[in-house]
């Protein structure tokens, strides 16, 4: 995901409760949802040992395939939507987003779950000589996504009462990372990244269709904190709260701060803006610096920055909304 701040309203530095392991001290006067870390942690291994899951590639196509027999196997019905869009340098490019619907469509209340599978294909935040390497995307792609795979699992585990209430759209992005090079100075288009999301959201059948919508955008790491995102707050605040606030009960005040965070154009922006739907950007922002951690854009993102406690807190929260 690339950051165009805005504003960093304020970023107290909090005194950082250490939590790296299991959650011990429960505040919680929420039943614990039903969630594996461990299981999530599978998911991201596993879309790792395809390669950089770069658009185009052998290891994109593995990845498709395999993501949607997973959401099959969890009993969800998968449509790969195949389009093109332009990229940064006005070339053509092939998009396929993965759409899985979970509960029938007669259901009175639906949530959007999203996330995106696809790899930056440079490492434009790393040392020069990496960067025509592709971002091995440990985190910035399949973390979100093996938590939402394992919120697929869960549902499918659940007693029918519970499933008949609220269906669920899981949708994995293709192309979000494919923004203009930053060591391309001179090319300067608009909306070059989330070219998945953008083509998505153009069918105006989708309005209406959810209540709201979180998406989940580098999640996984050791220390992760997130904050209360500009366009977030500004779109969905209400459900900002509610997500906070359940955060909160389950013990992860820690990593769910109550603070205000800038403005990042990610895939909720243009889901937002194209549906006018109320969703929401949980995304990782260093508690320090106010910007993306260290690894981000480069050969550092890979299991390093995967925390099997970290996904399982982001997995309880969003389990604790269905
Ligand atoms: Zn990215």
């Amino acid at each position: 995901m690339r950051a165009r701040y805005y504003i960093l309203l304020a970023l107290a530095a909090l005194a950082m409760l250490g939590c790296g392991g299991k959650t011990t001290h429960t505040t919680t006067e929420m039943a614990r949802p039903a969630f594996s870390g461990d299981s999530a942690y599978s998911y991201v291994v596993k879309q790792l040992d395809f390669g950089a899951r770069v658009p185009g590639t052998e290891a994109h196509d593995s990845c498709v395939q395999w993501l949607t027999a997973q959401l099959e196997r969890f009993g969800a019905e998968v449509e790969v939507q195949e389009g093109v869009m332009l990229d940064y340098a006005g070339e053509k490019q092939r998009v396929r987003n993965i759409v899985a619907r979970i509960g029938e469509d007669s259901l009175a209340k639906r949530i959007l779950l999203c996330a995106h599978f696809d790899s930056r294909p440079w490492c434009d935040e790393d040392e020069e000589a990496a960067w025509y390497q592709p971002v091995p995307a440990a985190n910035d792609g399949a973390g979100g996504v093996a938590v939402l795979l394992e919120v697929a699992r869960q549902i499918s585990l659940m007693t029918n009462d519970k499933r008949r209430t609220t269906g669920v759209d899981i949708v994995l992005f293709d192309c979000e990372d494919m923004g203009t090079p930053s060591f391309l100075k001179e090319i300067d288009r608009q909306d070059t990244w989330c070219l998945g999301s953008q083509l998505w959201a153009r069918d105006a059948s989708l309005r209406g269709r959810y209540e709201w919508g979180i998406l989940l955008d580098m999640i996984g790491a050791p220390g992760a904190t997130f904050f209360r995102e500009y366009y977030s707050e500004q779109m969905a605040s209400p459900y900002v709260q509610k997500v906070w606030k359940s955060a909160a009960e389950l013990g992860y005040e820690h990593i769910f701060r109550n603070e205000q965070a800038g403005a990042i154009i990610d895939d909720h922006y243009y889901v937002g803006q194209a549906l006018n739907l109320p969703i929401i950007d949980i995304i990782h922002l260093d508690e320090h610096t106010g910007t993306f951690p260290r690894w981000w854009h480069t050969q550092q993102d890979d299991i390093q920055q995967i925390d099997r406690a970290t996904l399982q807190a982001v997995g309880e929260v969003v389990m604790s909304q269905l």
